[in-house]
């Protein structure tokens, strides 16, 4: 092979995507990418499955999560990369937004029912069966109950912000996220800026520690890349990239489809190995 590649931003069934972490890590390995990151939103559970799976594909692992958060009243993700799984703090915070999603989508259920859907709770949860549910899992309920006829028919008419069954999400501020990461030895990167549209907020996340920005994204276009690229070389962030693949809910699988070179992942490894020296927690691996 002559160049190698990573994709950091994939999601599996521990979340709101459709494979599970031994399916994810055999398309990685159909795409020829020599390492990757499970970044499930609000959750570390694949990343067990997930790190033993890559051992045997002979894939490097970088075990993540992306952190639903807030600044300024704009919704962020914080992808946290090389995350203790173990560490206290994370699971105890990451249980609190797996209960919260829970009671939204009891809450979201409830507001269907207002509306005459009939869906009960049981059914999402059956079909999700995670820890760390979202609209998604509602969605696809509404459709296998055959109460919708496909998923964006659920989105439209009731799971859409200000639809009928919309439940606002739990969010932690982002120098709240970036903090949780730094405390489990991790690296803090700001997901696809370019569809959040904060650029005025990165300054302050930068001052609360933030370590990198996604630059390549699916659904950045060229000059959006370059755009944050010029932002990462201006606060010197670390530079990182990834699909966001969800698996084969919304068509083609999205995997491979962005590839950062692999030196990026150097240099963020090198990034959580210094955290952890100045953490004092011994490395493993
Ligand atoms: P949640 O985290 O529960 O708010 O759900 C967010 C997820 O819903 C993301 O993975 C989105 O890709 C997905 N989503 C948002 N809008 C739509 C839509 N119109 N059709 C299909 N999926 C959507
Ligand atoms: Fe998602
Ligand atoms: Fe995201
Ligand atoms: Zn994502």
């Amino acid at each position: 092979m002559s160049m190698s590649y990573a994709d950091l931003h994939l999601h599996t069934q521990f979340s709101d995507g459709t494979y599970s972490p031994e399916e994810l890590v055999n398309q990685a390995r159909r795409h020829g990418l020599a390492a990757l990151a499970l970044t499930d939103h609000d959750t570390v559970e694949g990343c067990a499955r997930c790190g033993v799976a890559c051992k045997e594909a002979g894939i490097e692992f970088i075990p993540g999560t992306e952190l639903t958060a807030e600044q300024d009243g704009h919704e962020l993700h914080i992808l946290g990369y090389c995350v203790n799984t173990q560490n206290q703090e994370l699971l105890t915070e990451v249980t609190q937004f797996q209960n919260v999603r829970q009671n939204r989508i009891r809450e979201m259920v409830a507001r269907l029912n207002q509306n005459r859907i009939p869906l009960e709770a049981e059914a999402v949860f059956e079909l999700a069966k995670c820890r760390s549910p979202g609209r998604p899992h509602v969605a696809r309920a509404l459709v296998q109950a055959g109460l919708c006829s496909s998923l964006d028919e659920a989105f439209e008419r009731f799971l859409k912000k200000n639809r009928p069954a919309w439940v606002p999400k739990f969010k932690i501020s982002a120098a709240d996220a970036i903090d949780l990461v730094h405390k489990a030895g991790g690296v803090a990167v700001l997901a696809h800026p370019g569809l959040n549209r904060c650029d005025e907020v990165i300054p302050g996340m930068v001052e609360a520690g933030l370590d990198g920005i996604e630059c390549f994204h699916t659904k950045h276009s060229t000059a959006t890349s370059e755009h944050y690229l010029s932002i990462a070389d201006r606060f010197r962030l670390l530079i990182t990239g990834g699909s966001d693949c969800h698996g084969t809910s919304k068509g083609r699988p999205l995997i491979g489809s962005v590839k950062l070179p692999l030196h990026h992942v150097r240099k963020l490894s090198e990034r959580a190995q210094e955290r952890n020296r100045t953490l004092g927690v011994p490395t493993t691996s």
